[in-house]
């Protein structure tokens, strides 16, 4: 398939921002994006990077009513010299195919859409942003587009990627989060779509979210929504316990993301000899680990922030405190080593990164 370009006006494209210490996150998208179609009879076609702009959508489209929507999240980075890299790309488009089985749409040629994400990033280079920690944030998104009414998998669907330049997460250094354990609410469930970036998940997590905002959290820790017992992520990011010398972290299990900052944690952690297990953790384990000593640090992991050093947590009525409130000495190592390889400055002995410019 050929990928048609088309290209906005010099004139028409949007003023860039000038200050990169106020971007943020998810608010600024360039001047293109990526589109393709897909048809059952057809399979995916007229695929283009053309213009940023509005979809024009029949309101009966099946996203709209049953959720039949999955996405993923990646960076692009600028390093010395102009070069440009990726980080694992290839392995979020194989877990966006994950999503796209569990949720009955069709999964993407890795290979093509690996090609039209690096035509587009190169196209949009001028917007990835200088400083230290900042990135272009890369969006791709899978929505269901027939328009009829009734549960069933849509005979239709579109495929886009956007882009848009983001801050770095910690300008004024780490500042480790509050987190508040819901032990009433629940994000998924095991044999549900836990493990997939699929919409639906977002929206239900946020009531949880909303509580643990009005108490003075940051952040929701999820339980398990049998017992409620067991430890599974922390908001959007996958969750770390350093407890004594070991590096302890849930199983995937199916109702946790499999993701990408989590498994580079584990693989460059045990290349420095750490012991690092991934296990059933339960909440009261946590708790009496903290009250006796043997919880050093606690961190979640995600592309947005890469490590997020977690300083006290909620539960049943008590706030607990780790590490005094402070950033450990391995979140902040994991996190120099991982940014030092998204951004080529150091050796990149597992071949995650890739340099497309
Ligand atoms: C995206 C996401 C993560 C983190 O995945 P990464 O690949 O490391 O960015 C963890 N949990 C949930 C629920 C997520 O949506």
């Amino acid at each position: 398939m050929e990928i048609t370009i088309g290209k906005v006006a010099p004139e028409k494209m949007k003023a860039r921002p000038a200050d990169e210490s106020s971007l943020g996150f998810g608010k600024i998208f360039t001047d293109h994006f990526f589109t393709m179609k897909y048809h059952s009879e057809k399979g995916w076609h007229d695929a283009a990077i053309g213009p940023y702009k509005n979809l024009s959508l029949d309101p009966a489209v099946m996203c709209l009513h049953y959720g039949q929507e999955i996405f993923e999240g990646m960076k692009a980075y600028r390093g010395k010299n102009d070069s440009i890299y990726l980080f694992r790309p290839e392995d979020n488009l194989k877990r966006m195919n994950v999503s796209a089985e569990r949720l009955c749409m069709p999964d993407v040629d890795i290979d093509f859409v690996m090609e039209a994400l690096k035509k587009l990033v190169m196209i949009e280079k001028d917007w990835i942003p200088h400083g230290s920690g900042t990135s272009l944030y890369i969006r791709p998104t899978m929505i269901a587009t027939e328009p009829a009414l009734g549960v069933h998998p849509s005979s239709e669907y579109l495929f886009y990627i956007i882009v848009g330049p983001v801050g770095a997460y910690y300008p004024q250094g780490f500042a480790p989060t509050r987190i508040y354990v819901s032990d009433e609410y629940v994000r998924s469930v095991r044999g549900g779509v836990g493990y997939c970036k699929a919409a639906g998940n977002y929206a239900a997590s946020l009531y949880a979210s909303k509580l643990a905002c009005e108490m003075g959290y940051t952040q929701v820790l999820w339980l398990d929504a049998l017992e409620r017992k067991y430890i599974e992520e922390v908001g959007t990011s996958n969750i770390f316990f350093v407890i004594c010398d070991d590096l302890i972290t849930p199983p995937l299990t199916g109702s946790i993301l499999s993701g990408i900052t989590r498994d580079s944690v584990i693989k460059i952690a045990a290349s420095w000899g750490i012991n690092v297990l991934e296990r059933q953790l339960s909440i009261s384990e946590i708790i009496e680990a903290s009250a006796d000593g043997r919880l050093k640090e606690v961190f979640a992991t995600g592309t947005a922030a890469v490590i997020s050093p977690v300083g006290h947590i909620y539960y049943k009525g008590r706030e607990h405190t780790i590490n005094s409130g402070e950033t450990g000495p391995l979140a902040e190592r994991l996190y120099n080593e991982i940014l030092q390889i998204q951004y080529g400055e150091k050796d990149d002995p597992f071949g995650w990164r890739m340099k497309i410019s």
